[in-house]
């Protein structure tokens, strides 16, 4: 089975200023259109040959394999989170929750912002929700992925320098500023009421 980069949910410019069509340009045309190439040229002849994305992230062991098929899946997911028409506050089911859970909308933004930013390495910062329908911020390394967290991902920030070294040099906490700005609150919501 092959497996196919998803296009981008928007036009690659769209996310101007804030995300800019050159920092997309590689980010995925660049690095996650390699990561599934490797995962293509990785497992022809293996027993995850025939095997849908969530299982090979759910069964490969640490490796090349698990690598690849997390990064395709996490950015995926990342991608999909963002809009041009994001940014501001969510409303609804998820921001009671995100409320109930932090204590304002404010105390979440500043909790999630500090543990992106000091996210050690490359890594993602997730927003998930928990088996009792509360939030949590949960941090994870390299290809790491929400798939293998309990609950269940609503949000995710790419902190690998690449998702920022074109727009913001070595500046995280100024892209972490800039991705608020284009946040998909509609599908954060969707996937919150799963
Ligand atoms: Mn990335």
């Amino acid at each position: 089975m092959k497996h196919e980069l998803p296009e981008l949910p928007f036009a690659k410019d769209a996310l101007e200023p804030h995300i800019s069509a050159e920092t997309l340009e590689y980010h995925h045309g660049k690095h996650h259109q390699g990561y599934v190439n490797n995962l293509n040229n990785l497992i022809p002849g293996t027993e995850f040959e025939d095997m849908p994305l969530e299982d090979i992230i759910r069964k490969a062991p640490a490796g090349g394999i698990f690598n690849n098929a997390a990064q395709v899946w996490n950015h995926t997911f990342y991608f999909e989170g963002l809009s041009p028409n994001g940014g501001g506050e969510p409303t609804g089911a998820l921001a009671e929750a995100i409320t109930k859970s932090f204590g304002s909308f404010a105390a979440f933004k500043e909790q999630f912002s500090k543990a992106a930013a000091t996210n050690f390495g490359s890594g993602w910062t997730w927003l998930m929700k928990k088996a009792d329908g509360s939030l949590e911020i949960a941090n994870t390394s390299n290809a790491e992925t929400a798939l293998k967290l309990d609950g269940t991902p609503i949000l995710t920030i790419d902190v690998w320098e690449h998702a920022y070294y074109v727009d913001k040099r070595n500046a995280r906490p100024a892209y972490i500023e800039a991705w608020w700005n284009v946040v998909n609150w509609d599908k954060a919501a969707e996937r919150f009421a799963g």
